[in-house]
């Protein structure tokens, strides 16, 4: 990925998506105006931080991307798979147990928000339509970004193969330690689970939660798929890390939208 910093904000943009008509990225924790324990650009709004901060935080990040902030549309995220379709309808909502958007309407900025769990976008240059995942071991379980590039060819016409997909940063697998029931829902949901685990101890296995998701893109047929490779919980200073932290943290924003094609 590329390190973008403006306004004393830093996010991170896919190095594939460079020169495409997309506006995207994944801000990190650095910028915003929210004190310890969400220091400092926290979005999440049901974290225990000061709302009034949080609007702030919020602001400060569509003004950086040039974005009106009535032209967005989130989502109250709960680790399920359902997959939304939103337009200029939709602006200024957040949609109720809703872990992806797809939009073909330019200028609807889709945000979602994370710490730890894997944000997944995709792009289809031929339908000019974009979706955006978010991927925890739950929603990997349940397939969400494979049923996400579903979404978007029955709703957009979008064939995998053209799909340029970013897997963006997340706890990786020299961090995410996880447990019996993570294992088995795990190899539930994946053929050939087990290079995806590594099994430290009878019971417990590191997971890659990067590589999971890629393996389910290409089981639906995409193949341009971008990793970041950045781990979360080995990079606190930067990003907000659910597991690292032990729960007493914020949520860090990832942006996608479309902007108008010449
Ligand atoms: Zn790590």
């Amino acid at each position: 990925m590329l390190r973008v910093e403006q306004d004393g904000l830093v996010w991170y943009t896919l190095a594939s998506y460079a020169g495409l008509p997309v506006v995207h990225g994944a801000f990190t924790r650095l910028g915003g105006v929210s004190r310890e324990p969400f220091a400092s650009l926290n979005v999440g709004g049901h974290v225990g931080d000061d709302p009034a901060a949080v609007a702030a935080n919020h602001r400060a990040i569509y003004a950086a991307l040039g974005v009106d902030p009535a032209r967005v549309v989130s989502a109250r995220q709960v680790h399920g798979d359902r997959v939304a379709r939103v337009g200029d309808a939709d602006v200024g909502r957040t949609l109720e147990a809703t872990d992806a958007l797809i939009t073909d309407a330019p200028d609807v900025l889709l945000v979602l928000r994370f710490a730890d769990c894997v944000p997944v976008w995709l792009y289809d240059p031929q339908h000019h339509a974009i979706g955006l995942a978010h991927a925890g071991w739950q929603g990997t379980a349940r397939c969400i970004a494979a049923k996400t590039v579903c979404a978007m060819g029955e709703t957009f016409g979008s064939r995998p193969e053209d799909i340029r997909a970013g897997i963006g940063p997340a706890i990786g697998p020299c961090c995410y330690e996880v447990g019996t029931d993570v294992i088995e829902a795990l190899r539930a949901a994946i053929v050939d689970a087990e290079g995806l685990l590594q099994q430290r101890t009878p019971h417990t296995a590191h997971l890659d939660l990067w590589r999971a998701n890629a393996v389910q893109l290409s089981a639906v047929g995409v193949t341009h798929i971008e990793v970041a490779g950045l781990c979360t919980a080995c990079h606190v200073d930067a990003f907000y890390s659910h597991r690292r932290e032990a729960g007493r943290t914020g949520r860090f924003a990832v942006v996608a939208g479309l902007e108008e094609r010449s």
